[in-house]
């Protein structure tokens, strides 16, 4: 991971200031977390020998509501990189207007390489470490790249033994059958889905009678969701990669099939009839319709955003495009539905489970998607709008829409305002 994804991801924050009225101190007062920790998580081997771990959290800004994002267990997780995925979630919550602040959190681990056991104690052991960081009311931790339902189930039973009781909205992603809410499952996609719809709206594509192609990078909860999601929708899903690499069908992808192979092999099917493999890299640059890097970061830079030949780019993953990469799309004419918006359908439906859990009181699947569409489909109509009124692109559009509300939180609790003369 780039050391500077977080001075990159900064750079949003500026261009978007440029378009909205806010305060200098609200721009100011979000370059920087409000609290960032590093610690050291023990964890005895299934050998007998002791690893010690390293694992962060950052609480990025609770102004708008408690701190919200998940935790990701990944070799490349590193300081710059957690500042820059709880940046991101502080903009995406305010982006689709639910009354969480950002937070993210990470631990330095190929879980690939351990035992259920193991990741088990690594995990108990991240939540005995960042028990005093995380609440219901203050910072709440949820899944993210390489965790899962059960290892939230893990962290949340770690908190009730620390504090002596059941708090389930202290993390959210939790199997339904402890708490968690039912449509969880495959939010993140689900609400992308629903972006994509609008955006249909938009460029009047009628994906089954134009066939209409798609590629997917990523073939973890959102992209395995999504793919399935698009075929339904009339797309022909061409290509699907995972971390190992990927699978082209110029004809068409039979994605039930490929999801039941991963499940079982846990890798896409390459030799499948009328299948060859393909690189991650060459997916992104195929002639297709719509894009959907659905992985991790900066997978598409300068150095090859002049190759991509997609129409629209709908970004599932967490910063997929670099800074310098969005210039190059935009001047091409390439619609890019940026990750704050396009991914927001997973922290949503967090939403839903947290006021769940305080309430305790359930909703059924159709309530879930019936709420997660109506925000999808407003804040999307509202990014596209500021968008077209200032000739800007979405992602801009996007950070300039949750700054006006970031702003107006900021700013309540008082500027330079306060001092001037008459003021
Ligand atoms: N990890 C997801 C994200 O990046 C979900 C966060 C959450 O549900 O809090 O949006």
């Amino acid at each position: 991971m780039t050391a500077d994804v977080f001075s990159d991801a900064l750079k949003r924050l500026d261009a978007a200031a440029e378009f909205v009225d806010v305060h200098p101190e609200t721009v100011l007062r979000l370059r920087q977390p409000r609290l960032m920790t590093e610690f050291a998580i023990p964890v005895r081997m299934d050998d007998g020998s002791l690893r010690v771990f390293t694992g962060f959290r950052c609480r990025y800004d609770d102004t708008r509501g408690p701190a919200k994002g998940g935790i990701r267990f990944h070799q490349d997780v590193c300081a710059s990189e957690v500042k820059a995925l709880a940046f991101w979630m502080t903009f995406k919550c305010s982006v689709v207007g639910i009354p969480f602040g950002g937070g993210k959190g990470g631990v330095i681990v190929d879980p690939k390489q351990l035992s259920t056991a193991e990741l088990e104690r690594l995990s108990r052991g991240y939540m005995r470490a960042a028990a005093r960081f995380v609440g219901v009311d203050t910072d709440v931790p949820a899944p993210d790249v390489n965790t899962t339902p059960l290892i939230m189930a893990w962290m949340s039973d770690e908190f009730a033994t620390i504090l002596g009781e059941r708090q389930p909205g202290v993390i959210t992603g939790k199997p339904v059958a402890v708490g968690g809410s039912v449509g969880r499952d495959d939010a993140t996609a689900r609400g992308g889905w629903y972006c994509l719809q609008e955006l249909q709206r938009k460029l009047s594509w009628l994906p089954k009678a134009q066939g209409r192609t798609c590629a997917v990078q990523g073939f973890g909860n959102a992209g395995e969701f999504f793919s399935r999601f698009a075929a339904q929708e009339g797309y022909k899903v061409v290509a699907i990669s995972d971390s190992r690499g990927g699978v082209f069908n110029p004809g068409g992808l039979d994605v039930e099939a490929q999801i039941r192979t991963k499940a079982q092999t846990k890798r896409v099917d390459a030799k499948a009839p009328g299948c060859r493999p393909i690189t991650n890299e060459e997916l992104l640059e195929l002639d297709v319709d719509l894009l959907v890097p659905a992985a991790i970061e900066n997978v598409i830079t300068a150095g090859n955003a002049s190759r991509v030949r997609a129409k629209a780019v709908l970004e599932l993953a967490n910063g997929p495009i670099t800074s310098d990469a969005d210039p190059v799309l935009s001047s091409r004419r390439i619609v890019v539905v940026p990750d704050v918006l396009a991914n927001a359908g997973g922290v949503t439906v967090s939403y839903f489970e947290w006021t769940q859990n305080k309430s305790g009181f359930y909703w059924t699947r159709e309530e879930v998607h019936q709420r997660l569409q109506q925000i999808m489909a407003r804040e999307f109509g509202a990014v596209y709008d500021l968008a077209q009124q200032k000739k800007i692109d979405m992602r801009t559009a996007a950070y300039a829409h949750a700054l006006r509300r970031l702003g107006a939180a900021l700013e309540s609790t008082g500027t330079a305002r306060n001092f001037a003369k008459g003021g």
